[in-house]
């Protein structure tokens, strides 16, 4: 029931104790409520629930926490609502009666067929009006959303204000105690963006960056050994990226399945780990058909995306046995293309934000987009600034790949009572640490034990 809440923190299981949920309405009907002021949530509520984010506000669950002895009841299933939230199950009562650009299967189609025929200002005059009034989307919030982490945070302060624990171990985010981690992804689209690689990898390395690189497997360009071998030389990682991305990935089950075989054939001929499906397209319900280790096609909040959604954390989580790595920045395409902005004053908002949360910063760059030396510039900028907070704040700056070693690894492991204080078990449990979260009047507060 409060599984969500362990795993996030890496909890020792006693510690919480008795938590009991009636969490069904009537109806049993999942809607919008609130835990606490503006943390919105999604699914069953036994305080009631509203069928449109905007009347959210009218059910407040904390308010309906009580406390029964050594049990603390919950009108709601946290781990329910977590998972409603990170598989973006909240979209099914979004906006009923509009039909996203993604779910248009004509429209999509005539898109895709005559994008590569389509004068650029044509094209982005119909990504224009497709976008336009994102900025009025209520959830989740812009240009990052923490409802996730937020409710975690707040819901274990909540338990340890009616437990009367003042101090509670967990096994900290990121190894060695670094305060967040920063990933930066390439998606290759076309064979400019496969022939300028070489001079991408440079870039990057002057600041000290290495990057995964998702590459089409399938109908976009070669993809001869040379190119697979000559990123892994360099240090940076190979991952798959969709099969032929004519985005149609996720239309229907059965073709899916077929694809979803042969990427798998594909992860396993690159000896690929990773895998990040064309325009941010994605069924999380379907995933069990995949056998790679980690997904990045879910954006933290998608306002800017053909599939509105986002799934509202800033930090990795499980969808069955894949991990998932959320995309919690703006793309360098959707900055440029959508928003005309060539700055990186979003970036450094987003950054601002994530960091404060502990966070994974993740960027995607297209190499396809930055031969264009305006785009480049502005690219250079964001390294620049990316390299110096980095060094500044002693950040983890890591490949896909060892955050996914990573987190899998943090997984298993546990915080053991010994005597008087707490050890962390489990593989590579060297580079973890404690940490302690307390209450600092009604705010909860992460202090990480260092290694003095
Ligand atoms: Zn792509």
């Amino acid at each position: 029931m409060i599984q969500a809440l362990l795993d996030y923190y890496r909890l020792p299981a006693n510690l919480v104790g008795g938590i009991s949920s009636t969490p069904g309405s009537a109806s049993g009907v999942s809607g919008f409520f609130q835990f606490g002021a503006k943390n919105i949530c999604y699914g069953r509520n036994r305080s009631g629930v509203a069928v449109d984010v905007r009347g959210s506000g009218q059910f407040d669950a904390s308010k309906d926490v009580r406390r029964d002895g050594t049990t603390i009841q919950l009108p709601f299933e946290f781990t329910e609502v977590i998972e409603n939230l990170r598989r973006e199950r909240y979209r099914r009562n979004m906006n009923p009666g509009r039909t996203p650009f993604a779910a248009n299967a004509l429209v999509r189609r005539l898109y895709y067929l005559f994008r590569e025929y389509l004068p650029i200002s044509v094209r982005r005059q119909l990504q224009r009006a497709y976008f336009r009034g994102w900025k009025e989307l209520p959830f989740p919030a812009w240009p990052v959303d923490f409802t996730v982490d937020i409710l975690h945070q707040e819901f274990l302060r909540l338990l340890m204000e009616k437990s009367g624990t003042k101090k509670v171990p967990l096994i900290w985010f990121w190894p060695e105690g670094a305060p967040s981690c920063l990933i930066m992804t390439h998606d290759v689209e076309t064979r400019s963006g496969r022939d300028f690689t070489s001079k991408l990898m440079e870039l990057d390395a002057s600041h000290g960056i290495k990057a995964s690189y998702q590459v089409v497997p399938e109908e976009r360009y070669k993809v001869p050994d040379e190119y697979v071998q000559h990123i892994r030389a360099r240090g940076c990682e190979f991952n798959v990226h969709d099969l032929s991305h004519d985005g149609e990935l996720y239309q229907k089950r059965e073709i899916f399945l077929q694809r979803a075989k042969k990427i798998n054939e594909c992860v396993k001929k690159f000896g690929a780990r990773g895998f990040r499906a064309g325009v941010m397209y994605r069924n999380l319900d379907w995933y069990d058909a995949y056998e790679f280790s980690y997904d990045m096609s879910v954006p933290n909040v998608a306002h800017l995306e053909p599939q509105r959604g986002g799934c509202c954390t800033v930090m990795p989580f499980f969808v069955g046995k894949i991990l998932e790595l959320p995309l919690t920045t703006t793309q360098d395409y959707s900055l440029f293309q959508i928003l005309n902005d060539y700055s990186i004053d979003l970036w450094k908002k987003q950054l601002d934000l994530i960091r404060k949360k502990n966070g994974l910063m993740s960027f995607i760059a297209h190499p396809d987009y930055l031969v264009a030396s305006k785009a480049r510039g502005v690219y250079e900028l964001l390294l620049g600034h990316l390299g110096q907070m980095v060094e500044r704040e002693k950040i983890w700056m890591a490949l896909p790949g060892e955050v996914d070693q990573w987190w899998r690894a943090r997984n298993e492991m546990k915080l053991v009572q010994k005597g008087s204080h707490w050890e962390i078990e489990g593989p590579h449990c060297d580079r973890a640490r404690i940490a302690y979260a307390t209450l600092d009047g009604d705010r909860l507060v992460y202090m990480v034990e260092n290694d003095s």
